[in-house]
Parts: C-alpha cells; structure tokens; sequence
C-alpha cells in the first residue's frame, strides 16, 4: 500500500530539520521515496527553506569538516541527533547511516519503507 504523504505534513516533519540535515536528506535519502513524496520533499527543500544544489553541496562539505560536539549521540556520517529506534538497530533519519544492525537483510527491506512509517517514527522520537 503506498500513501504519499501531502505538502503540510511533509512540513510539519522537515521544518525541524536544520539546513544541513535537510542537505544530507537531500542527497543521500531523497531516492529511498516514493516519487510523489520526493517530489514534495524538493519542494519544500528548494522552495520554502530557499536552498539549491551548490548551498546543498557546500553544506555537507561544511559538515564533513565540522567538529563533532561532545554528543555521544551523533552520527557519524552527518553529524545529526535524530535516530528511529527500532527493536533491533538505530538509525539515522537524516542519512540513513545504520548505527546497530542485526540483520542485513531487514536492512535492505526497509530501505523500500515508505516516508509515511518514517513518519510514524519520527512522531515517536523527536
Ligand atoms: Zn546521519
């Protein structure tokens, strides 16, 4: 069953994301999507929050040489808080960076995850 998520909700999520996690959702989550729900995701990342693709790329660069804070809780690969815990791993909602993981093929399957069980989580956690 695929439910596309509509412009407000996707709102409601993204606006607690920083600049640079959108960036980081932007170039390393938005293909995990259904195209409906990508399609609002960009637009709500270009259009509302006013970024385009080269303030995208310097973001995450900025990023990438960015000292982490003493944080334990922090991913590694963007540097964000924002974590789904499921019963058997953590993982980062911003990039997708798995933090524990028991089972790789259970990986793989929620890779095809729509946003709106992402959404169910992130209701959850942040
Ligand atoms: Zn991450």
């Amino acid at each position: 069953m695929y439910l596309a998520l509509s412009m407000p909700q996707i709102t409601d999520i993204l606006s607690n994301f920083t600049d640079t996690e959108l960036a980081y959702l932007y170039k390393f989550r938005l293909a995990s999507y259904l195209p409906a729900t990508q399609e609002k995701i960009k637009e709500y990342i270009l259009r509302e929050r006013g970024l385009d693709e080269s303030t995208i790329n310097n973001l995450v660069l900025t990023n990438i040489t960015r000292t982490s804070s003493d944080h334990t809780q922090e991913c590694p690969k963007c540097k964000s808080d924002k974590f789904i815990h499921d019963t058997d791993k953590v993982s980062c909602i911003v990039c997708g960076h798995t933090l524990v993981d028991f089972d790789k093929e259970e990986m793989r399957s929620e890779l095809k995850e729509g946003f709106w069980e992402l959404l169910g989580h992130i209701g959850e956690h942040i």
